[in-house]
């Protein structure tokens, strides 16, 4: 079992297998000049198949596969079927923008590949299309509404962004009545590739949970998991739910389970930190699976106790782009 230095119980990796995008989210990365990675820094597939092997034998049971997109790689399946094999690993799950599911639904499907996380920011074209800087729309729909019908676990998140799609927020909640979809509205962090910078945000959690509140009646809150970061409500007569994730006001630090794996191999051990260490090279030149455990647990036994704690050790974090962290 991995332990960090605070006592909290790591078993959830966050593995991103690209830092590539077919979309150019604007609260994510720049529109132009993104220094995407060399790419032989990127792990090969063999070696994201190797490193998930030697963590679930470390004690993690959870792993989500992020990016950039990762649908983005072409050999993305070859990964979901190796960690279906894994014994020990009890939940494999996915974050993606939706674009490029489509062909691979009914083998994820088939692997018992059940949680899918969709990132939506508009139901609205326009605004959609003014967010992510591309025109993919449709298909978005069509994917999304294949992988409710096909009876995944499906969580939409959505960013509120300030003067962007805050008007989205009460359509997004509408969503919850006919589709038993968990739409999940996160609080937006200054991690995009340093297009813009920020120490204070207008649409923090009880902000959208107030605006929510005035929209509709019924709304209960649910019992979460510990581990959760999101705060989940119910409204009367709804298929789905809604949560609230506050990703920058920090109020879950305390029972954080997560470690962060970039595609390029660095160890992130909270977002607002600069990475441990960086494993690839490691994982490229030591023959032993003990080397990189150990590299594992030296890099979980030196963690921040919040993200505030981890911000004020590092100077310039806010330069990094969610694409290369994996969110
Ligand atoms: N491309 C995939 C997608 O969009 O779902 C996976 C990678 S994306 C970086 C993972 C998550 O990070 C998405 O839900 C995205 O909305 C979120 N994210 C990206 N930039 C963010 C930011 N500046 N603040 C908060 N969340 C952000
Ligand atoms: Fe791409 Fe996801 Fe970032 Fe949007 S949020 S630009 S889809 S990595």
């Amino acid at each position: 079992m991995l332990i960090d230095n605070h006592h909290r119980v790591i078993n959830y990796l966050r593995l991103a297998v690209t830092d590539r995008c077919n979309l150019r989210c604007n609260y994510c990365m720049p529109e132009e000049g993104i220094n995407f990675a060399k790419r032989d820094d990127l792990f090969t597939m063999e070696e994201l198949c190797k490193l998930a092997t030697i963590m679930v034998s470390q004690g993690i049971d959870k792993i989500r596969l992020t990016g950039g997109e990762p649908f983005v790689r072409k050999d993305l399946m070859v990964l979901f079927r190796h960690l279906a094999s894994l014994e020990g690993l009890k939940d494999i799950s996915v974050t993606t923008n939706a674009t490029l599911i489509g062909p691979y639904i009914e083998e994820l499907k088939a692997l018992g590949i059940k949680n899918i996380n969709v990132s939506l920011d508009a139901i609205n074209k326009e605004v959609f299309e003014r967010i992510t800087r591309r025109n993919q729309y449709e298909i978005v729909h069509e994917n999304l509404i294949k992988l409710i019908s096909e009876g995944f676990n499906v969580r939409i998140n959505c960013i509120a962004l300030n003067q962007q799609n805050i008007e989205e927020i009460v359509p997004l909640v509408e969503l919850t009545k006919y589709y038993p979809v968990s739409v999940r509205f996160l609080e937006e962090m200054p991690f995009n590739g340093g297009s813009k910078t920020f120490n204070h945000i207008t649409w923090d959690y009880k902000t959208i949970f107030n605006h929510i509140q005035e929209n509709f009646e019924g709304i209960e809150k649910l019992e979460s998991e510990k581990t959760s970061t999101s705060i989940n409500y119910k409204i009367a007569g709804h298929q789905g739910t809604f949560g609230l994730i506050p990703s920058f006001s920090r109020t879950f630090c305390g029972s954080c389970n997560r470690l962060r794996i970039s595609a390029t191999g660095d160890v992130i051990t909270c977002l607002y930190g600069k990475p441990r260490m960086n494993l690839r090279e490691v994982l490229r030149t030591e023959n032993s699976d003990s080397k990189i455990q150990e590299y594992i647990l030296a890099a979980i036994g030196s963690r921040s106790k919040t993200g505030f704690e981890e911000q004020q050790k590092y100077k310039g974090v806010f330069n990094n782009s969610m694409t290369s962290i994996g969110g």
